[in-house]
């Protein structure tokens, strides 16, 4: 039989065969990068191929250091083997211990490189390096708990099956070298490493999915897990909410009867129907009476809030003119403004246009809006500067009424926080009244009829806020 053909051919296709598992091996780490050791197990079939791609010549190598380079690749491809099955299985590992074991490898073939060791000697140091992985291979498996590393222990018996039978068969034609036709038995041996090699990929690679199916299974149950986590806190949330709006109603009702008591008495007596008061009774009925009216209208947003998420605000759409509704309006945004009310300026763009000015809203949703931007540019605004009010037409759409001021203006950290309900955007020290729900409100009234609110500000020179109006398409009111 001629040995170096044989070898030399079955070490070639035996490289490309490799190759293979490689490309295999790393498509898989490729896709499951996340689990642990598979990037060991592809410097398994690399180093096996470099093994066979020296192999495949190396029977004819004059220069036999080339043949210590295979027998360390293939030594190197069976520690990375079991490294990668270590790492795989969350075992720790000992490098110090794996790399003295290469370093004495290394040592040992460059002694026999030096005085020119025979093949027997060759061969032998190779097979009793490769049995430290078998040993290491074994205790693994004893250390592996059952239920949980059932399929890897299957592998690691398997495994450890393969290399004893192949080792056996090593130290066979090791010790027959001599007097036996050895190549037939070289080249059986080579064919069983092969086959191995075959299995021990698919076992890794079937050990890779059974782990990929299992992470999948568990990362279902913790998603179930969580859904169910989070539908009880949202119901748990909603009760609470319920409960809250529950009370919010009941107090404010509560409250509004004797306020309106205090705000009516304290108004008949400021009116001097039960006679003149002196100016210290004069002053302290009227701080009852802003008091409680300033109450009342902090109960009455809470209410407003309150309506508003229970889904019970009525908002009564009709066609109204826009101008109209301003000029209505007007009276009331003045008082706000206070003595100094020619600090209000309307700047209405519509009034003279020969197009319609209907809207669809609800008057007095519309006018709790502007009073709400009206008074907010009053409380944050600068006293002595102007309020402007300014009604235009935007788009084929909305028109559009703002109210500008020149006053302490917005953060841009807040913008996100205005509509918030009970959001004072950075007056929460402020001795400026509020409790910051009423562009909360402003935003959910002009959602419920279909326009748009919003605003521009600058620290330190003014804010802006203005709300879209959608325009009535159906009719056309006559110009006020
Ligand atoms: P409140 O005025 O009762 O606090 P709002 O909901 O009307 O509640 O306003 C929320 C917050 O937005 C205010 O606390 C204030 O910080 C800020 N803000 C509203 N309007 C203006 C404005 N014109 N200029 C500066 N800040 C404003």
């Amino acid at each position: 039989m001629n040995l170096m053909i044989n070898v030399a051919t079955l070490a070639s296709v035996s490289s490309a065969f490799y190759a293979i598992l490689f490309i295999l091996l790393s498509i898989f780490w490729w896709q499951n990068k996340d689990i642990d050791g598979i990037i060991w197990w592809c410097a398994f079939p690399l180093f096996r191929l470099v093994y066979s791609v020296i192999g495949s010549d190396s029977v004819n190598y004059e220069d036999q250091f080339f043949i210590y380079v295979g027998n360390l690749a293939a030594v190197l491809s069976d520690t990375f083997l079991l490294i990668g099955c270590l790492k795989f299985i969350g075992q720790p590992i000992n490098w110090k211990l794996i790399g003295g074991y290469l370093i004495l490898f290394v040592l040992i073939c460059c002694y026999q490189y030096s005085i020119n060791a025979e093949l027997p000697e060759r061969t032998k140091l190779v097979v009793v390096f490769d049995l430290i992985p078998i040993i290491s291979s074994i205790m693994v498996l004893f250390r592996l708990p059952n239920t949980k590393y059932a399929l890897e222990k299957y592998f690691t018996i398997f495994w450890v099956s393969m290399q004893i039978a192949v080792f056996s068969f090593w130290i066979l034609i090791n010790f027959e070298f001599n007097n036996r036709d050895y190549g037939i038995y070289i080249l059986f041996s080579l064919t069983f490493i092969y086959v191995s090699h075959i299995f021990t990929t698919v076992g890794l690679i079937i050990l890779t999915i059974a782990r990929r199916r299992s992470q999948l299974r568990e990362e279902s149950r913790d998603h179930k897990l969580l859904e169910e986590e989070l539908e009880k806190t949202l119901r748990k949330a909603q009760d609470a909410n319920d409960e809250k709006t529950k009370f919010l109603t009941n107090m404010s009702h509560e409250l509004r009867t004797p306020l309106n008591a205090i705000i009516g008495f304290s108004e008949s007596l400021k009116l001097s129907y039960y006679g003149e008061l002196n100016p210290k009774q004069r002053e302290y009925v009227d701080n009852i009476h802003g008091g409680g009216e300033l109450l009342l209208k902090l109960i009455t947003d809470l209410l407003d809030l309150s309506s508003i998420e229970e889904g019970k605000m009525d908002i009564l759409l009709e066609e109204v003119n826009l101008n109209l509704l301003i000029e209505k309006t007007l009276p009331l945004l003045r008082e706000i403004v206070g003595a100094e009310s020619d600090r209000l300026k309307i700047h209405n763009e519509i009034s003279d246009s020969k197009k319609s000015c209907a809207v669809y809203i609800d008057q007095i949703r519309t006018k709790q809006i502007l009073i709400n931007f009206v008074s907010n540019a009053v409380k944050y605004g600068n006293p002595d500067s102007d309020v402007i009010l300014t009604i235009s037409d935007h788009d084929e759409h909305y028109f559009r009424v703002s109210v500008k001021d020149s006053g302490r203006g917005i953060a841009p950290e807040q913008y996100e926080n205005i509509f918030k309900p009970f959001n004072r955007a950075g007056n929460e020290k402020s001795n400026i009244e509020g409790i910051g729900v009423g562009l909360s409100i402003a935003r959910k009234l002009i959602h419920e009829m279909q326009g748009n609110i919003d605003f521009i500000s600058t620290v330190g020179e003014g804010s802006e806020f203005w709300i879209d109006i959608p325009k009535s398409k159906q009719h056309q009111l006559p110009i006020s």
